[in-house]
């Protein structure tokens, strides 16, 4: 594996990998690599050839309050497990090779980037379309993945893609999670022992929900109920926001139906988590996929 540093090299090794017709297929991270990170890595290297990984602490997306400072930086065993799965490329820039002096351009979905998550982290989702955008610029691949995990940021980065005539095809992958529903997160890692328990209400009342589908409730506050109820049993865990959305719109639904996300967002000792379900409907038949 070859680890590039600056974009210059970067745009040369993409643009000679698509001139000899491969397909190249590239994985945005921020590092601290665990399976979720992983799975995509598989999941581009069974259908592309090279695959360039990046790993880019993104500071435009770290809220002033945020965690951007001690956000875990691994990058010695990010790299062995890259090398481990056979990665072609790692993209590592430092930050002024992204932001260089005098940088002043920013993307922006607009609505998308407004709720949930967007609320919670003004910013975010500006600071995460124009790093994504710029990456998809250098790199040009012809698919790119991103984790379900991350939901919303998905949506946008396909909105993003198809607004701007970005030729990159978004592909998107399911969540991997801890063997009790945790879904994996480089912010896991900030949880002590109870908290670590605690964290597993996220997923609890994503099954709660499911349970309810499946006893034939579809109401949406009424599932909310059922979610809520579990995040309440955990004194540690505080909600931040948990909705039922449509999977195209994100806006609110009064019931479920067609193709919609249960999505919510709560903090655990001072770890905010998200995690997320998809609810697909065909015919009369409900799908929860957790
Ligand atoms: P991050 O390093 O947190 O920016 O994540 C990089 C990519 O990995 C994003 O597309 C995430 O959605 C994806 N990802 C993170 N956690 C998971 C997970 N548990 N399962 C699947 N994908 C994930």
């Amino acid at each position: 594996m070859e680890t590039i540093h600056t974009v210059a090299w970067m745009k040369q090794v993409a643009a000679e990998a698509r001139k000899n017709e491969r397909i190249l297929g590239f994985v945005p991270t921020m590092g601290a690599l665990h399976e979720g990170h992983l799975s995509l890595i598989r999941a581009a290297k069974n259908q592309c050839s090279p695959v360039v990984v990046s790993i880019f602490v993104n500071p435009k997306q770290f809220g002033p309050s945020e965690d951007f400072q001690r956000y875990p930086r691994t990058l010695d065993p990010d790299r062995a497990a890259l090398e481990n799965l056979c990665v072609d490329y790692l993209f590592a820039p430092p930050a002024e090779e992204i932001y260089p002096p005098g940088f002043r351009t920013a993307v922006v979905v607009e609505g998308l980037s407004e709720r949930l998550e967007g609320r919670s982290r003004p910013g975010h989702f500006r600071g995460v379309t124009t790093v994504v955008l710029k990456l998809l610029e250098i790199v040009q691949p012809r698919l790119a993945f991103f984790g379900r995990k991350d939901a919303q940021q998905a949506r946008i980065i396909r909105q993003m893609a198809g607004d701007l005539n970005v030729d990159s095809e978004i592909v998107v992958c399911p969540i991997v999670r801890e063997p009790d529903g945790l879904a994996l997160s480089s912010r896991n890692r900030y949880l002590n022992e109870s908290d670590r328990r605690a964290a597993t209400a996220l997923y609890r009342s994503l099954e709660a929900v499911s349970r309810e589908i499946s006893a034939g409730e579809r109401d949406a506050a009424r599932l909310l109920i059922a979610l809520r109820r579990v995040i309440d049993s955990e004194p540690s865990v505080s909600l931040d926001y948990a909705e039922i959305v449509d999977a195209d719109t994100f806006e609110p639904v009064a019931s479920a139906r067609k193709v919609c996300y249960v999505l919510l967002a709560a903090r655990v000792g001072g770890t905010r988590l998200i995690d997320n379900a998809l609810i697909e409907q065909t015919g009369a038949n409900f799908q929860v996929t957790l």
